[in-house]
């Protein structure tokens, strides 16, 4: 349920519905728009009477039953899109991501030439896995701190933000101290204490799809996020299982409209693993931001042949700098730009 208070109300009109709230046990959330102040009440259970009461309160406009599970992520409370800042740089509300760089950091040369390349290309991130998560426990896990030091790194030569998975609650002070942007992988999505943690460090975190989930179970894994007191978050869509075998998973398009018209929050796109094929990145990062993203989020790598993680999917430099005039022009043609 939410209550829109008037326009005007008074912080003690506020103060005196919030009172009843924590009297019923539950929360209020408030969001303080241009035009209103709305307080999203969250709280195990309202009691059906709760909506009558509020509204004989002094400054209430009115109350709205929110029938979704999750309420803070909603466009209900609130109807304008949310912009995060990163740096200097804003990703959503027309602002468009777009993150490129290697699936995995693999040694300095590697990530600070990708680095320049997606710089020069016209990127406004950099991305790079330090700590991977792999579906075999023999394959490359990515070179830990280490790898986070050559993001720095390549952060202070080319003045790209970073955006850097992390997999544990116990790594999130330790990689929130070199990225700009925590990563939250498509396996973690359900990961509710890392969900937590990530909500308590305040920093923007870049939520992936996980691989099965419903938009439903996706966006209820924000509002945990959210719930921390930590609005910053990119929604990412990266692709789900299907029974089709011809691309690694099956990007959702469908999910990046549905997601605009139920939550406030931006959502980018994430072709590389969503296709699995470095020749099928293209097309759909230009689907991607026709269809309304906020950004992409793109592989990137000087020689993909010779990649320890998901070559087959990454651009080479020349690649990823051939599709930039033309992601400019279907921006361009959709009203946002970076
Ligand atoms: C990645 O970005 O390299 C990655 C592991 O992504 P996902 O969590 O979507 O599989
Ligand atoms: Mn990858």
């Amino acid at each position: 349920m939410i209550v829109v208070m008037e326009t005007g109300s008074t912080q003690s009109q506020i103060e005196a519905v919030l009172a009843r709230l924590r009297e019923h046990n539950l929360r209020g959330h408030l969001t303080v728009g241009e035009e209103r102040t709305v307080v999203a009440v969250v709280g195990a259970a309202i009691p059906p009477t709760l909506r009558e009461e509020l509204e004989h309160f002094d400054g209430v406009k009115e109350t709205v039953r929110i029938t979704q599970p999750y309420k803070l992520v909603s466009r209900e409370v609130k109807p304008h899109d949310t912009i995060v800042q990163v740096g200097e740089v804003k990703v959503g509300g027309g602002h468009l991501a777009i993150i490129a760089g290697p699936c995995s950091v693999e040694s300095e040369e590697q990530i600070k030439a990708t680095a320049r390349a997606v710089r020069e290309a016209g990127a406004n991130m950099l991305r790079g896995g330090a700590f991977k998560p792999r579906s075999s426990p023999y394959s490359f896990r990515g070179l830990g701190e280490y790898g986070l030091q050559l993001l720095a790194q390549a952060r202070a030569e080319t003045g790209l933000p970073i955006v850097t998975e992390v997999m544990t609650p116990a790594d999130v002070e330790l990689v929130a101290k070199y990225a700009d942007v925590l990563q939250i992988g498509a396996r973690n999505m359900q990961n509710y204490q890392l969900l937590e943690e990530a909500g308590r460090s305040g920093m923007p975190v870049l939520l992936k799809r996980g691989l099965s989930a419903t938009i439903e179970e996706w966006l209820l894994s924000a509002e945990y996020i959210i719930a921390q007191g930590n609005p910053n978050i990119i929604l990412c869509e990266r692709g789900i299982r299907t029974f089709e075998t011809a691309t690694r998973n099956t990007l959702d398009l469908n999910a990046v409209a549905v997601v605009k018209k139920r939550s406030h929050l931006p959502v980018i796109v994430d072709p590389s693993h969503g296709t699995g094929k470095w020749y099928l990145v293209p097309p759909l990062t230009l689907a991607a931001i026709a269809s309304g993203a906020d950004g992409v989020i793109i592989e990137v790598h000087p020689d993909p042949d010779r990649a320890k993680s998901d070559g087959g999917q990454s651009l080479n430099h020349e690649n990823f700098m051939n599709l930039m005039p033309k992601l400019r022009a279907v921006a361009k043609a959709v009203g946002s730009n970076w």
